[in-house]
């Protein structure tokens, strides 16, 4: 006896989403862990790093940016 299966596949598309809120930006010290605050851009972040460096001696960070994202079915594939 044969298995037989369907799959329906349908086109998506990826876009940014802005409507909520643009990308947003957070440093964290790589020593302590401590965080930065969120901001829309990485200045604020940036001038947070240097004065956690400049309280506490801590000298690596890394940043994170995220974007939010929305799928949505392509033209012509409802
Ligand atoms: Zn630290």
């Amino acid at each position: 006896m044969a298995m037989k299966a369907g799959w329906q596949f349908a086109d998506w598309d990826l876009n940014v989403d802005t409507s909520a809120s643009g990308s947003i930006y957070q440093h964290q010290c790589m020593t302590c862990g401590e965080k930065s605050g969120v901001a829309a851009t990485a200045e604020g972040p940036d001038v947070w790093c240097l004065r956690h460096a400049g309280l506490t001696g801590h000298t690596d960070f890394r940043g994170a940016v995220t974007t939010f994202f929305r799928a949505s079915l392509a033209e012509g594939s409802r």
